[in-house]
């Protein structure tokens, strides 16, 4: 199954993700993950990375677009895969409809995971990431719903999209996520 994981800062993408590719066993591809290592090894992509990061504005296009180009070429991705945190703008999102087409991976599912405001600050707060300062999670929901919300409507047009609302356990969650997918068992 190949899906890819929508939704705020904070909805609990993460989460969620892990669980899924858990039970469909599923390559987890998360950017956020991937950049967050490259800041903490110090890598030229973590330097680049960090100062934009904190301030919870989004990486260029081109690196993001070449990180997920190369990480889905690999072998292990025919498997399977769940993008979490990508695409994140429209850009994005047709620089990927290229990429699946080349690789040959059709028939892509999207999970939209939708939250208020009020509880998306309230769980950042909690979590206590370098980027989960107040100034920078304003920011963040900014960015979301200027760049990042109008790619879920980009989608609606050729893909599946099974939007999820997010309040409740993350077994809960995860329950209505795996249903959606005609998983539940
Ligand atoms: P996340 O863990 O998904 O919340 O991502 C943390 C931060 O990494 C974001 O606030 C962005 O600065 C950066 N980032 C992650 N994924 C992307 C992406 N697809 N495009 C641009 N920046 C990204």
């Amino acid at each position: 199954m190949y899906l890819i994981i929508l939704g705020p800062p904070g909805a609990g993408k993460g989460t969620q993700s892990l669980l899924i590719a858990e039970k469909l066993t599923l390559k987890h591809l998360s950017t956020g993950e991937i950049l967050r290592k490259a800041v903490s090894d110090c890598t030229e992509l973590g330097k680049k990375a960090k100062e934009i990061m904190e301030a919870g504005n989004l990486v260029s296009d081109d690196i993001m677009v070449g990180i997920i180009k190369e990480a889905l070429s690999q072998p292990d991705a025919k498997k399977g895969f769940i993008l979490d945190g990508f695409p994140r703008t429209l850009e994005q999102a047709v620089q990927l409809d290229k990429i699946l087409n080349e690789l040959g991976y059709t028939d892509i599912k999207i999970i939209n995971i939708t939250l208020d405001d009020s509880e998306l600050v309230k769980r950042m707060l909690g979590r206590g990431r370098k980027d989960d300062t107040e100034e920078t999670i304003k920011n963040r929901l900014n960015v979301y719903k200027e760049q990042t919300a109008p790619v879920r409507d980009y989608y609606l047009a050729n893909s599946m999209v099974f939007d999820i609302y997010g309040i409740g356990t993350v077994q809960e969650i995860n329950a209505k996520v795996l249903e959606a997918l005609g998983q539940n068992r």
